[in-house]
């Protein structure tokens, strides 16, 4: 039977685009390279998910994953890379647990869904207060800087630099105007566009966007923050000082997704390195925006200074075409195109590893649907 259906002629594969927010599209040559090691990695003759994380070949990768990553973002030593199991969200409650003494608090932007549930958690555990909301204006911009608040007491304030479900962005670091170290969770745009680590105290990103199959989070935080964390009590598995002092290893690290991330940090740096990348995703973004702005048809709710870069939403005019807007454009193979379920519509996320063919393709079935509708 086996050998039978070994025998069929292969069809050839139909080319699939996933717009899918995340867990999101990888390169194909790093799925191929990955493959191709699968069973038997580095010569060791079983796979990567099947070695140690205390082997010396997990070791050396994810010393040369590090060192990859210090230099695509320009990190300096006076940074901890922590690289760390579990979801993203986690790191909201991290956070003011590590960094929120006693009549403490802190500032958080509230820009969309993910700042607002940091806020809530931060709030949850400790004090914490809304700096802005872009809430009132439907997340469509950033509110401006004469509308900042910021309170007394405030021992970190926090961002969430793209919004993926409301497509979002801060367009600049939001600075505060104290010495106050910034926090900024960037897992929807880390490695899109070069930013300056010496501005934050802290950052943070889940894999499943931009870096590898979800699973990992990745903190980058400064030692001088590090030294403020509070003695307790933390969690011991959210304590940021004992995750530094144990490299990452205090538990079984998620090695799949640390490997992951190591094959793209090589395959970013093959690519030309992050500026690179940040010219390509501004090109892909801005053909996506242009047509949406052209046509009579699709409307961006975001206003243009604010729109992301990663996670392009829109809407059609005639909403009750969505469904089958959505429905041919699967069949199209353009798939994941579906909005958040908390403001529908449609969303494209267009990470690093979507090409920009998979955006023209895009473009191409909404001009022919918009031809066709009208
Ligand atoms: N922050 C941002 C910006 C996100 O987009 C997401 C998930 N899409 C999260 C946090 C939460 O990630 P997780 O599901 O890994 O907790």
């Amino acid at each position: 039977m086996s050998q039978q259906m070994s025998q069929q002629p292969k069809k050839s594969p139909k080319t699939i685009y996933n717009f899918s927010a995340g867990p999101a599209m990888l390169p194909p040559t790093v799925m191929q390279a990955v493959r191709d090691e699968w069973l038997d990695w580095q010569n060791l003759g079983v796979s990567v998910v099947e070695v140690s994380h205390r082997s010396p070949e997990y070791a050396a990768l994810m010393t040369q994953a590090e060192a990859d990553l210090r230099v695509l973002l320009s990190i300096p030593d006076t940074y901890h890379v922590l690289w760390l199991g579990g979801a993203a969200r986690m790191q909201f409650a991290s956070i003011p647990l590590n960094f929120l003494a006693h009549g403490q608090q802190a500032g958080y932007w509230v820009t969309g869904t993910w700042s607002e549930l940091a806020l809530a958690e931060a709030q949850h555990l400790k004090k914490a207060y809304c700096i802005a909301n872009a809430q009132d204006s439907g997340c469509a911009q950033i509110p401006p800087q004469s509308e900042w608040r910021f309170e007394d007491n405030t021992a970190y304030v926090y961002y969430t630099s793209n919004e993926t479900v409301h497509g979002v962005r801060f367009a600049e670091v939001p600075k505060p105007t104290k010495n106050i170290p910034l926090i900024a969770d960037m897992s929807s745009d880390i490695l899109s566009e070069p930013f300056n680590i010496n501005d934050f105290g802290l950052v943070f990103a889940g894999s499943q966007k931009n870096i590898a199959p979800p699973g990992l989070t990745i903190v980058i935080v400064h030692q001088d923050l590090l030294n403020t964390a509070l003695d307790g009590p933390i969690p011991t598995m959210l304590d940021y000082r004992i995750q530094a002092a144990h490299q990452s290893l205090y538990a079984t690290p998620p090695t799949f997704s640390c490997y992951m991330a190591a094959k793209m940090f090589s395959w970013i740096k093959a690519e030309g390195g992050v500026g690179v990348l940040q010219q390509r995703n501004h090109a892909k973004a801005q053909c996506l925006y242009d047509l949406i702005d052209a046509s009579s048809l699709y409307h961006c709710p975001v206003e243009k200074p604010y729109r992301s870069w990663m996670n392009v939403r829109f809407n059609l005019r005639k909403p009750e075409l969505e469904p089958l807007f959505l429905e041919q454009a699967a069949r199209a193979g353009l798939r994941a195109l579906k909005g958040h379920k908390q403001v529908g519509g449609v969303r494209a996320s267009l990470y690093n590893a979507m090409p920009m063919e998979g955006v023209e393709a895009l473009t191409n079935f909404m001009c022919d649907f918009a031809r066709l509708q009208s």
